[in-house]
């Protein structure tokens, strides 16, 4: 039986003590920290991502504005409300929904906002400074994965991690922080030959690709910990699930991520975190 990390659990514990520094604030600096997101579209996956950002800063005691803009949306337009968030001194982390419009280039937006209000930690400036060891903005949802790590008590130094995918915002900075952590790091992606050969090697795995139920129990060695970042619809329920078979694989794992419940709620939590982090960077701590 694995040890099952519990995401919302930890979160819970998180928030209720970035609650309790978060009522210290007010009285320290005279306001609590603002988070603005900015949601362009109608996408239902978006909105409800948008809205667990609302209520995990209500539970912090965040203040956040949730701005929203049509489709229709021109870049310019959208650059120009960046931009005046960016000059806003009331506003300490900016966050705009990803995905964007086809006519909107991601990129362009990202490196728009002010790199020290990038709460998302996507601005090149951040994923340098990450790369090169320096201060930094961490992505959220790399940034709860190691957290989880760290509450099950996994050792990571010396130990042989596998991250499934590659991707800006998942696999690359996850494994860049296993690395810094001393593990020895192998990525892997689409064109990986003998993926369950490479896997089965793993003492840590980490899989975020996108894929239901991919990553099957002959994949996985017993006692391995096992990551799940994947959210899927199951085809054949259409309730979420991860990329791992979890029901399979979780008698083999010695710790195990469950979706949902698992990486998803530590992604907003550290959101807060960052959050806090901009914040008090601005207030000079
Ligand atoms: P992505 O940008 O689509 O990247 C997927 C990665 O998986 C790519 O590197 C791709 O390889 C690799 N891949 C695809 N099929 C593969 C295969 N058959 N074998 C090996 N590698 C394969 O995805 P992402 O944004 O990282 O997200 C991954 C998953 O995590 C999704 O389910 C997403 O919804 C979820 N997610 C969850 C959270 C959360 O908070 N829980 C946050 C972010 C993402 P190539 O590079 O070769 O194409």
């Amino acid at each position: 039986m694995a040890t099952i990390i519990s995401g919302k659990e930890l979160s819970a514990k998180m928030k209720a003590e970035m609650a309790r520094k978060v009522a210290t604030f007010p009285e320290k600096y005279g306001r609590v920290p603002h988070l603005v997101v900015i949601l362009v579209g109608e996408d239902p996956a978006s909105q409800s991502y948008v809205k667990g950002k609302a209520k995990a800063s209500e539970v912090v005691g965040i203040k956040n504005t949730t701005i929203l803009r049509p489709a229709s949306i021109t870049q310019d337009e959208l650059l120009s409300l960046i931009d005046s968030l960016n000059a806003d001194d009331s506003v300490d982390g900016i966050l705009v929904q990803l995905p964007l419009p086809a006519h909107i280039d991601e990129a362009r937006i990202i490196e728009a906002i002010a790199k020290e209000k990038d709460v998302d930690g996507f601005h090149p400036l951040n994923v340098a400074a990450l790369w090169m060891k320096q201060p930094c903005i961490v992505a959220c949802t790399p940034k709860g994965i190691i957290r989880m790590l760290d509450e099950a008590g996994v050792e990571i130094s010396g130990k042989k991690a596998v991250v499934i995918g590659r991707s800006q915002i998942v696999g690359l900075p996850v494994a860049k922080l296993l690395l810094d952590r001393n593990a020895t790091v192998t990525i892997c992606h689409s064109r990986t030959k003998d993926l369950p050969s490479v896997t089965r090697d793993a003492e840590i795995l980490v899989v975020a690709i996108g894929r239901p139920r991919f990553v099957t129990a002959d994949m996985v060695s017993e006692g391995t910990v096992v990551i799940d970042v994947g959210v899927n619809r199951d085809p054949e329920t259409g309730k979420l699930c991860g990329d791992v078979d979890y029901d399979a694989v979780e008698p083999k794992a010695s710790v195990i991520t469950p979706v949902p419940g698992g990486v998803g709620p530590m992604t907003i939590t550290c959101l807060m975190e960052n959050t806090i982090e901009c914040f008090e960077k601005k207030m000079g701590k």
